[in-house]
């Protein structure tokens, strides 16, 4: 059966078909590791592993690479501030190598937890520095580059296609620059290729610029081509690499070799909370822990993602993870009743639930749509084996793990919306250490019928 998917470079929905017949070779860009990744971080790898269960379903082997950066992504995308990993190792009294080794360590738990496939090969940018000092060699040999001081620059202005993701051009990227750019750059889209190092930054090798180390966006470009060679199938990220990052990646490949790396470039779509941004300051960074605090399963937060198609955007709330809770639920019962029912079903029936189910998610990961014919076989009035093995089929793309009893599902843990508030602002309190606050809300949640536990990470009920 065919495949579409929407191809950000062309914009456009493709038909599509790999380059090699039987294998998919393709890209994510993975995580920085300074950081918990929070469940819009999170969103981004379930769409990462939808794509990767589908291409399975239609019988085609992967080669993925996946990154994880640990040097060299400063503050802001378009390379101004500070190394993100010095900041953090600043903030927890660290070294930047601890500080990558747990956070990787915990986001690579994270993906387990949430049932996704891990790609077939990880790539550390810090064990990958020989490969982008050739890559950037080269670019630097082909005429791509000028060099201040301290940065080795990439010179947008020699390509005539700059900004062909995004549709900005150098030009207009002046006119809407602000007006203090880094004055060392020639245009306001060039952007750092390598970076002398300051002796505080700790992370920096000897290379062909002295004590320095790569851009961000070169780790991409230079592992991309080192596991999947010049040109492959598919690259994916979030909307935010879209103008930048990406935009980026592409300049440097034609400067390395004139070619464009990928033929399809997909993004996902950001995942809102309450309608506005994830961020700390607002304490709505929520991460898998505090899902689980609240009663919410990994897996719950995957049935969520499925309410919408990767492309919009999704608005998060706790209403909303309540309501995929139950579904599930109910979805795992309507499996088990079919693996105990008795009836006889047509193929033709099978069939065409398994055609409609497959033509869904060929049809650029319509997973609302996928789920509904789902719903459709788990409400089917006779109940069959066939039709529980057909959902354990289609299980091996939405990773529901539909054949296996949730942990936390008792309704006693269905706690109402503001307890757990007052839990939280108890816990806030207990951070505080405003023990006072803390005994008043206690006797608060105890008056409304709840009784409260304290634990090594938070709280229980
Ligand atoms: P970072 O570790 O900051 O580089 O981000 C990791 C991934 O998460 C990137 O692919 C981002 O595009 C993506 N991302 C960040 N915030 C969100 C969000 N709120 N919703 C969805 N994806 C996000
Ligand atoms: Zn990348």
């Amino acid at each position: 059966m065919d495949i579409y998917f929407y191809n950000t470079l062309t914009k456009k929905k493709e038909k599509f078909v790999p380059l090699d017949e039987n294998e998919v070779r393709m890209y994510s860009c993975g995580p920085t590791v300074y950081d918990y990744s929070h469940i819009g971080n999170l969103r981004a790898y379930l769409f990462m592993d939808s794509l990767r269960r589908t291409l399975k379903y239609n019988g085609y082997k992967l080669k993925h690479v996946m990154n994880i950066t640990d040097v060299g992504h400063l503050t802001s995308d378009a390379d101004e501030g500070e190394d993100k990993m010095m900041k953090a190792a600043r903030r927890e009294n660290k070294d930047p190598w601890q500080i990558a080794q747990y956070y990787m360590d915990v986001f690579l738990e994270d993906l387990k937890k949430l049932n996704i496939d891990i790609p077939e090969i990880i790539a550390r940018a810090t064990e990958h520095i020989d490969v982008m000092e050739q890559y950037v060699k080269k670019i630097i040999e082909n005429g791509y580059t000028y060099q201040t001081e301290d940065t080795v620059y990439f010179d947008t202005s020699k390509l005539p296609n700059y900004g062909i993701l995004s549709g900005k051009n150098v030009e207009e990227q002046k006119a809407g620059a602000r007006v203090d750019f880094d004055s060392n750059k020639k245009n306001v889209s060039d952007f750092a290729l390598w970076i002398k190092a300051p002796k505080e930054h700790i992370m920096q090798w000897d290379s062909f610029f002295g004590k320095s180390y790569p851009g961000w966006h070169l780790e991409c470009s230079a592992m991309g081509y080192k596991y999947l060679g010049e040109e492959f199938d598919i690259h994916t990220g979030g909307i935010d690499h879209i103008p930048i990052h990406h935009e980026n990646e592409i300049a440097q490949a034609q400067g390395f070799c004139g070619k464009i790396p990928a033929r399809f470039w997909m993004h996902v779509n950001f995942l809102k909370i309450d309608g506005g941004k994830v961020s700390k300051s607002l304490n709505n960074f929520y991460t898998l822990s505090d899902l689980k605090e609240r009663g919410f399963e990994p897996e719950v937060f995957r049935m969520f993602n499925y309410s919408s198609s990767y492309r919009n955007a999704l608005n998060y709330t706790w209403e909303g993870m309540d309501a995929s809770k139950k579904a599930l639920i109910k979805l795992k019962e309507g499996y088990k009743n079919h693996l105990n029912g008795k009836d006889d079903i047509a193929t033709e029936v099978i069939n065409k639930y398994e055609e409609e189910f497959h033509q869904a998610i060929n049809d650029d990961l319509n997973m609302p749509q996928a789920l509904s014919v789902v719903w459709e076989l788990i409400k089917y009035p006779q109940k069959s084996k066939r039709i529980a093995d057909l959902l354990l089929k289609f299980d091996t793309v939405l990773a529901l793990k539909i054949d296996e009893q949730m942990e936390n599902n008792e309704t006693e843990k269905n706690i109402p919306q503001e307890i757990i508030e007052l839990a939280e602002k108890r816990k806030k309190a207990r951070e505080n250490k405003d023990w006072a606050e803390s005994d008043r809300l206690r006797d608060l949640i105890l008056e409304k019928g709840y009784t409260i536990k304290d634990t090594k990470d938070g709280y229980e009920f």
